[in-house]
């Protein structure tokens, strides 16, 4: 039999600095030593596995697992596991002489400089099992390694001491972390603290979990126990964790149903996603993710997104904005890179070439779905289009790659409630480069109706942005040798243009001139006499697309306050139209004089009206006007 062991002595000379390190730098999220802990107990059993697949070490009788027992009345927190454990020498090895010089190194430069998160050294440095002494005044360490032994029973304290002799505490191969949690920590003696720290950083760890509440447990039975024989049903107990998600099979072996039942439970969302993508990627990458585009409620106002990062299946961080652009951060997901170190910090991730890669991965992979959608999936895509559009908006216009990409499949809704892509735009009968839209679909509904009587198809915009977006794309088009001469035009814009009768112009100087002075109206105002094709209306207002836009803009800029730049309008009066062809072969009468000036008055503010809202001293006018027009019948 071998000697006895009994050992003692300071936990390595460097490291009598480092607990206070460790406390303080890592005071904020103390709750990250149960992610050290369990990853170190899963990592047990990984090793022990991958020697019996090497033949190395012989199989155990028993399922692998992983127990967290809390126990509130001893004032422990235990995490055990059947996995490779530790022989005395290697505990010496392992625990005792960590190797500190790097960090020490780093201790010193950054000491002082508390905000990067000390999140980064732990990890960085193998120190994960010193942050069970956050919370711990004393830990013990009970392990019997796989390959035989004596089983030895190690206790470190927070003043770095730690002394280590042979036990029987411990009969299978595996380790026991024992904390005695310090009487300023008593905060994780809560069973439904420790719960839901397991919840969020080992829900998806590989090797099954247990969780007991030790003082939870015996209520329990003993509640069992006063009742009836046969009410006494064993509950069957259920590890905390799913050590199979869903990001890690092949997308090929995943259902719609199994996607949406993991966003559900992941991201706490009752409502169904819009679409998702699975990534798989292979070296040199080298990372698996599963993204969701959530439905939007807007009641809620403003939704963040949320990536959850992982490591192996070991939760690293919420919240990775630094592997999505902004303009998809509405986007809700998983990833799991074990490229990253365990523990990232966020100055780390916005530095680093591999996550600008991811990033751009991420983003190909979005656009394919897109993609994919819209050519597989046209009803489905038509009916998200409406919840993606702002982002895929602001994403072209943010993202010269991204535009490239998803052109071909941006939607616009037409008055008709139809989508149609700039491309079916122009491949619409009698196109003749101008895509007419409304972004006032109620105030503009006299221009509508009358390209609608045309079939001229109209597109509706609704958003601020789509303005922008359509001044965005004009900018694309002109590169682009098959739409360089497409231009957008609102639907007020494009009367003389569009709704011209065909082949029909016409002068009439003295019946403009005679609309001017009856108007009152200055010298430079723009009066034109056309035949259109809708004969039921007399006058229509014309503005010029570019100087309204600009007009928009300078008022925009100006914060809604300002004047504007004056826009270029023209009155167009239609031939067409009996009335005015009336007023055109009477107005020199005499004796129609008044009636024909009450007639152009009218005919002006009905022009006006269809156009824009009156202001107040125009709608006087049209409401007198009126009542002197029917006086006069
Ligand atoms: P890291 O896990 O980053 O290497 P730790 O301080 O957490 O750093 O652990 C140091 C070493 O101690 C580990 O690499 C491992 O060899 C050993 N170790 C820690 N916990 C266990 C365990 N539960 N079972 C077996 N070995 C362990």
């Amino acid at each position: 039999m071998a000697e006895t062991l009994k050992r003692s002595g300071n936990i390595s000379v460097e490291t009598q600095n480092i607990f206070p390190v460790i406390k303080k730098w890592l005071y904020s999220d103390k709750e990250i030593f149960v992610r050290e802990l369990v990853s170190n107990a899963c990592d047990a059993v990984t090793k022990h596995k991958r020697l019996v697949s090497l033949g190395e070490a012989s199989e155990i009788s028993v399922p692998y697992r992983i127990d967290v027992t809390l126990d509130t009345e001893l004032g422990t927190l235990t995490v055990s596991d059947n996995g490779i454990g530790m022989s005395a020498d290697e505990i010496d090895r392992y625990i005792n002489q960590i190797a500190l010089s790097g960090a020490l190194d780093f201790i010193e430069k950054y000491e002082g400089k508390g905000e990067d998160d000390g999140n980064g050294i732990i990890g960085h440095f193998g120190l994960g099992f010193y942050s069970a002494f956050m919370i711990a005044d004393k830990v013990e360490l009970i392990s019997k390694s796989h390959a035989g032994g004596a089983t030895t029973k190690w206790i470190g304290s927070d003043s770095c001491e730690y002394t280590m002799e042979d036990t029987d505490d411990r009969e299978i191969q595996g380790t026991d972390v024992i904390l005695y949690i310090n009487d300023d920590e008593k905060e994780f003696l809560d069973g439904t603290r420790i719960k839901s720290i397991l919840d969020k950083f080992c829900a998806f760890m590989p090797v099954e979990i247990y969780f007991t509440d030790v003082a939870e447990e015996e209520k329990a039975k003993k509640e069992a126990e006063e009742k009836s024989e046969e009410n006494k049903e064993e509950k069957p107990v259920l590890p905390i964790n799913d050590t199979t998600p869903l990001w890690q099979k092949k997308p090929s072996e995943c259902t719609e149903e199994e996607y949406i039942e993991f966003y559900k439970k992941v991201f706490n969302d009752y409502k169904e996603p819009l679409f998702y993508v699975h990534i798989n990627a292979d070296y040199p990458l080298n990372f698996k993710g599963i993204l969701y585009f959530p439905r939007i409620n807007p009641e809620f106002g403003a939704i963040e997104g949320q990536v959850k990062l992982y490591y192996n299946q070991v939760f690293v961080a919420d919240n990775i904005k630094e592997v999505i652009p902004d303009y998809l951060m509405i986007m809700k997901g998983v990833l799991d890179c074990p490229e990253l170190p365990l523990n990232v910090s966020r100055s780390y991730l916005q530095s680093n070439g591999y996550v600008n890669k991811i990033s751009a991965h991420i983003v190909k992979k979005i656009c394919d779905k897109l993609n994919s959608l819209f050519n597989l999936e046209r009803e489905k895509y038509e009916n998200m289009w409406h919840d993606i559009k702002p982002f895929v908006e602001y994403g072209c216009m943010k993202d010269a790659k991204f535009y490239d990409r998803v052109k071909d499949i941006i939607l616009f809704k037409t008055t008709d409630d139809k989508f149609v892509t700039v491309k079916e735009c122009t491949e619409a009968e009698g196109f003749d480069n101008e895509i007419y839209y409304t972004d006032d679909a109620l105030q503009q509904s006299r221009y509508i109706s009358m390209f609608r009587n045309e079939s001229i198809q109209v597109v509706s915009f609704d958003s601020a942005i789509d303005t922008q977006f359509i001044s965005f794309l004009e900018s694309k088009f002109i590169s682009d040798e098959a739409l360089k001469d497409v231009k957008f035009s609102r639907v007020d814009a494009g009367i003389s243009k569009a709704l011209r009768a065909d082949g029909e112009t016409t002068e009439n100087t003295e019946l403009c001139e005679y609309f001017k002075k009856t108007l009152g109206l200055s010298e430079e105002f723009k009066i034109t006499a056309e035949r259109l094709k809708d004969t039921e209306v007399p006058a229509m207002l014309n503005l010029t697309e570019q100087s309204r836009r600009f007009s928009e803009m300078m008022k925009m800029y100006s914060g809604g306050e300002g004047m504007g730049m004056p826009v270029e309008e023209t009155l167009v009066l239609n031939m067409a139209n009996p009335l005015i062809e009336k007023l055109s072969a009477s107005f020199g009468d005499e004796s129609r004089k008044d009636i024909n000036e009450a007639i152009v008055k009218q005919v002006y503010s009905l022009a006006l009206l269809a156009q824009r809202p009156l202001s107040a001293q125009e709608l006087r006018d049209f409401i007198s006007g009126s009542a002197k027009l029917y006086g006069m019948l």
